[in-house]
């Protein structure tokens, strides 16, 4: 079914469950005084503006439309306006937030009961496993990579938390022998482990990083953000040693086919949710069951967002074969087939072999300057091509880094910056020879 289709369907459901409660005529779409066609094409017209991120030729950030099931599921539900703070503003869609996590909870393989709930990002998903964490070891720091995502320092900044931030390695993983060195300092009352980190996609080694849990008491946080649906994948031991750790945090509007708003935050031990008790009032009247605003710091959620993770995960069930493991395997192919094209041609050189969909590479140059100057020359000029642009990123990466996994290049400069391609459609996977080409011309 094409969206159009699906969205008409959707939001027919809803149209019947309304005649439900009699004939009533909500207020008129339109005000006679104002032409509203025209202000949708002044709408229109402003929309304009945005970067085609549908599309295989925007190769660049993290960026994609939801699915059109979501779409379809979060345009229906969007019209109730469910609140999944409270059981009595989500009769629908708070049970749905329920089953979504124990799905999510099941992909991890946490152990059961575990506790979680959907956020409204990564940052809030982060930031309630963070303070989670400083209440069960109030005083305590927290120790994360340079190359973790940077709202972990900043997070713990307004949580009143001491952060320290290890070295990565040249590869971007997190060092752990850098984090066990943090660790005999003491006072370190978490981990934070990336399985994916923003830039290089790199993954750390949670599996070893189990030990240190074992030696030291740790607690072991894990950013899932962006990679953490690769875990249906299972190409890397450390996905598998996810459900051993605290606490996990995923993204279902990165890769889970979801519209901005979408995060989601999972806790081993069902018991830290007695922090979030509160005693409001004036909500939870009807009934003695759990409702999501006693375990989560936000209070109105989008019961939207439940709703259209719920349709998806039926439509693109969590499993390897099927669903969305298919989707990311096709983003995963792409990435090493554009690798493989970089590495044959010979303007341009692979930074990393990617570890998910993420390919940093760079335009061939003597110094390091002259590839910063160069890579944002073709990121310009891509954009600025009206007949066919290509869009990419750029990524900063530290000189020491780069000089490891490129001893070649001169070093003139503390910073290299290198192109960066998010491969997270799975139509970039036929886009490829298209992708290089562009790239070809650019340099
Ligand atoms: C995107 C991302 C975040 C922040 O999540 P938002 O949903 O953008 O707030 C945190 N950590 C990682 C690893 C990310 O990729």
């Amino acid at each position: 079914m094409e969206r159009r289709e699906l969205v008409d369907r959707a939001l027919r459901g809803v149209e019947a469950w309304e005649r439900r409660w009699g004939a009533f005529s909500p207020s008129p779409a339109s005000r006679p005084d104002i032409d509203l066609a025209a202000l949708l094409d002044t709408y229109a017209a402003r929309m304009d503006a945005s970067f085609p991120f549908f599309h295989p030729r925007y190769a660049g950030q993290m960026l994609k439309p939801p699915h059109p099931v979501a779409v379809a599921a979060y345009l229906a539900a969007m019209v109730v306006n469910p609140n999944n703070h409270a059981l009595d503003a989500s009769q629908a869609t708070s049970p749905m937030e329920v089953e979504v996590m124990a799905d999510l909870a099941r992909m991890f393989g946490l152990a059961e009961p575990s506790l979680g709930h959907l956020t409204s990002s990564g940052t809030i998903a982060n930031l309630e496993a963070l303070w989670v964490a400083r209440e069960l070891a109030p005083g305590q720091a927290v120790v994360h990579s340079q190359d973790a995502h940077y709202t972990h320092g900043r997070m713990c900044q307004v949580l009143g938390v001491e952060s320290r931030a290890v070295r990565a390695l040249p590869d971007g993983r997190i060092d752990l022998d850098a984090v066990e060195t943090e660790l005999q300092r003491g006072n370190v009352g978490t981990v934070v482990l990336t399985p994916g980190t923003t830039g290089l996609g790199a993954v750390d080694d949670i599996q070893h990083a189990l030990a240190l849990k074992e030696r030291y008491g740790v607690r072991l946080h894990v950013d899932g953000a962006y990679g953490g649906f690769f875990t249906l994948l299972g190409e890397h031991d450390a996905y598998r040693a996810i459900g051993a750790c605290d606490s996990v945090v995923v993204d279902p509007h990165k890769h889970g086919l979801q519209p901005y708003g979408c995060g989601a935050v999972l806790f081993a031990d069902p018991a830290v949710g007695r922090f979030y008790v509160h005693d409001s009032p004036y909500t939870y009247f009807t009934s003695d069951e759990l409702h999501l605003g006693e375990i989560s710091l936000e209070c109105s959620r989008a019961g939207a967002a439940a709703g259209a993770l719920w349709l998806t995960l039926q439509a693109f069930p969590l499993e390897r074969d099927r669903g969305l493991g298919e989707i990311l395997a096709a983003c995963r192919r792409a990435a090493t087939e554009f690798a493989g094209r970089i590495k044959e041609s010979d303007r341009y050189a692979v930074h990393l072999e990617p570890t998910l969909d993420i390919v940093t590479y760079w335009p061939r140059r003597a110094r390091m300057s002259e590839i910063s100057v160069a890579a944002n020359e073709i990121l310009q000029k891509g954009m600025a091509d009206a007949a066919d642009p290509v869009y990419l990123s750029t990524l900063r990466v530290n000189a020491d880094a780069f000089a490891t996994l490129h001893p070649d290049v001169e070093r003139d400069a503390e910073t290299v910056t290198i192109l960066r391609s998010v491969l997270m459609k799975p139509e970039h996977e036929g886009w490829i020879p298209d992708l290089m080409a562009k790239l070809d011309q650019l340099a």
